[in-house]
């Protein structure tokens, strides 16, 4: 018997005897083996992405095509969180480990959903103003008996598997002074590292991966993506690569460049190699971040480092010179796939960009690409890897639709690839949206107009000086990798919908942005099940089997950094997890619905001054909009519309802002920030916004 075999024996057995008082000693049988063998084995879902090749493929099929129709719920648990929640909870016989926002751990009984332990590591709400994209997090990583989540203001803990109870806790921001860096992605683990990055480049911030002992917490390597005085080019030589790339003049140099490694973090067991995919550069506008050098090396890159040491091995710019935010940092897939009558060993990556990229992990080099959505920054890339821009898309001389969007063709919700169909399932997406150039961007510095410049946000353009064409729009499409066409897709209600998953039973389960869960036909897209959740879905799916039995498991809670503002769905539930088995009978928790618990008629009746408009809505771009909404346009998302406060709210808003009367929920403290004045201009803003406003 294999020693991984007498451990998952040995393990059950525990887990069996008492749930919650053998997590520990369960998940003291996680290792790097059994983190493998789980891929083959399907009992558990030992990390974010499933195994260590990320391809959210379990070889279940208890749950099949045939009978998928009868699948009910088994039980729920209430996460008591009324933000995002974008996790995928991980499994460990019979233990569920699954993150809400704020980035609190839940430890559950896979079997009931019964809590076993919480851990709440009490994040300042003050650091809801560094999150770009809410208060989110995605997930736990689990090894030897530990648990691992990275916090969102920036600290790695530590906690023992069984009881919750911090180990240890490392401050993971070199520089607190100078960076806005938040922890929203799951930790990875393999040969006793544990290895995170952040996010950050939105506001203030220099990309970097760290990778700690998981047993003392001990700095074992760091590798920064982008030129950094903190790294050190002697022991580093893409420092010495990257520093080409960039014009010593330009203002990347007062915000840290950017280059955040939020998310994709893969380990490579068959080649020994740990695979990031780095995000956008700061500021935004190429223009004021570095006028005088192109590629900026290594922002929107995927990148292979040496696993033991963090040595940089090879890299693929996926954007050069990135104008657009295209991190690319969406979950990196790996396969090996025939292409051409060749067995490659292939890493996979549907890019915010809107193109989909094998590259050859061995070596890094671009096997193909091709657009999954329509795109108007490139027409392609070239025999070099590198992509045929279309001239204009930098938006340098005039404003510019940029297709895709920051918000991405597909952002942080995982694709799933399933190895007996050999498709890829991506949930894609448009939001539309249009850039200009803003000569006058002054990095860190508050200017009335600049999006969210006061709160610390670097873009460098405009947004909406033009009225985008496109529409909105969100779509699960089933694409053939080798192929790079699409083989089938279905049409959702709107973008931001939630990542996907696939089994041996030949199903993908994804949920939707409009409240449901749904079971489709990995083969030809037909729905064959589906039920409602009470709430948007943005989080992806994970299945696992416990004493012979198959689960199947979806996050639920609206938010995320296009749910903060706007909603597809009238149905707002707080945050929780939904489990289903066949035939479960569990009743659907009661839902809630929007106008039930918020405001949805328009503020009328409150006098402003209609000079206080123009500064107004100024001052609104600058503190408001990525949070709020554009007043009156939309009912809000996860957070209020200000066109739909309370009359007396929007009276008192000098006071309540000023105060921080909102601060608990993760509003950001505006006492220095804004005065009585301001806040009084920015509520006339709402108000007329509201008067003129198409009655709904
Ligand atoms: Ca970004």
């Amino acid at each position: 018997m294999k020693i991984e075999a007498i451990r998952a024996v040995a393990s059950r057995t525990l887990a069996v005897v008492v749930a919650g008082a053998a997590a520990n000693g369960v998940t003291r049988g996680v290792d790097d083996r059994l983190i493998l063998a789980s891929e083959r084995d399907g009992d558990n879902w030992l990390s974010y992405n499933s195994g260590y090749h990320e391809q959210r493929y379990s070889p279940l099929a208890q749950i099949n095509r045939e009978n998928v129709a009868t699948l009910g719920l088994a039980w729920s648990y209430d996460l008591a969180a009324d933000r995002g929640v974008e996790a995928t909870p991980v499994v460990v016989d019979g233990v569920m480990y699954v993150t809400a926002p704020w980035s609190v751990v839940h430890a559950l009984d896979a079997r009931s959903g019964h809590e076993l332990w919480t851990y709440d590591p009490e994040v300042p709400r003050s650091y809801g103003a560094w999150a770009c994209c809410d208060v989110v997090n995605r997930g736990v990583a689990v090894y030897k008996g530990k648990v691992f989540v990275g916090t969102l203001d920036g600290y790695l803990v530590a906690l023992d598997a069984g009881t919750g109870k911090v180990l240890w806790r490392v401050d993971t921001n070199i520089d607190r002074t100078k960076y806005k860096h938040t922890i929203t992605g799951a930790p990875r683990v393999y040969h006793d590292h544990v290895v995170i990055g952040h996010g950050g480049a939105e506001l203030s911030a220099v990309g970097y991966v760290s990778a700690y002992n998981v047993d003392t917490g001990a700095l074992q390597w760091r590798w920064f993506s982008v030129p950094s005085s903190a790294a050190s080019s002697d022991s580093d030589p893409s420092q010495r690569l990257a520093a080409r790339t960039w014009d010593p003049k330009g203002r990347w140099t007062q915000v840290g460049g950017g280059g955040t490694i939020w998310d994709a973090i893969a380990y490579d067991p068959d080649l020994n190699r740990l695979y990031v995919g780095v995000g956008n550069g700061l500021p935004w506008n190429q223009a004021a971040r570095s006028p005088a050098a192109k590629d900026n090396l290594f922002v929107a890159s995927i990148v292979a480092l040496d696993a033991d040491h963090g040595r940089y091995l090879w890299h693929f710019q996926v954007t050069p010179g990135d104008a657009w935010d295209y991190d690319a940092a969406q979950h990196l897939v790996q396969a090996d796939v025939s292409i051409q009558g060749r067995a490659r060993k292939v890493l996979m990556q549907a890019n915010k960009n809107g193109y989909f990229l094998v590259l050859d992990r061995t070596d890094g080099k671009l096997i193909s690409a091709r657009n999954f959505v329509d795109v108007n920054w490139a027409r392609g890339y070239d025999a070099h890897g590198r992509p045929i821009e279309v001239k204009g898309a930098r938006a340098r001389e005039k404003p510019w639709e940029i297709i895709p969007s920051p918000y991405g063709a597909h952002n942080w919700q995982p694709m799933s690839f399933n190895p007996n169909t050999g498709l890829v399932y991506i949930p894609a997406q448009g939001v539309p949206l249009a850039i200009a150039d803003d000569p006058d961007y002054v990095p860190e510095r508050n200017q009335p107009g600049r999006p969210m410049s006061n709160i610390g946000w670097n873009l460098g353009y405009f947004l909406n000086t033009i009225s985008p064409k496109a529409k909105p729009f969100g779509r699960l499409i089933a694409w053939d990798p080798v192929a790079q066409k699409e083989i089938w897709h279905r049409d959702y209600a709107g973008p931001w919908n939630g990542g996907t998953m696939t089994t041996a039973g030949n199903l993908v389960f994804q949920g939707s942005a409009d409240g449901r869960f749904m079971a489709y036909d990995a083969s030809s897209g037909r729905t064959l099940w589906q039920t409602e959740v009470g709430s948007g879905v943005i989080a992806a799916p994970m299945t696992y089997r416990v004493d012979g039995e198959q689960y199947v498991s979806i996050a639920v809670g609206w938010g995320g950094v296009f749910g903060l503002a706007e909603r597809i769905t009238d149905r707002l539930s707080p945050g929780r997890i939904y489990t289903f088995k066949l035939g479960g009978r569990a009743p659907l928790p009661p839902v809630r619905n929007f106008g039930d618990f918020r405001r949805t008629t328009l503020i009328s009746g409150v006098p402003y001054k209609v000079e206080d408009v123009g500064p107004g809505a100024q001052l609104y771009v600058a503190n408001c909009l990525f949070c709020h909404g554009v007043p009156a346009v939309n009912r809000g998302g996860a957070l209020p519309n200000l066109g739909y406060s309370d009359p007396q709210v929007i009276q008192a808003l000098p006071e309540l802002v000023r105060s921080g009367a909102f601060m608990a929920k993760g509003m950001p403290e505006f006492h220095d920030r804004l005065s009585d004045d301001d806040v009084q201009k920015i509520a006339a803003f709402i108000l007329d916004m509201a008067k003129n406003a198409p009655r709904q």
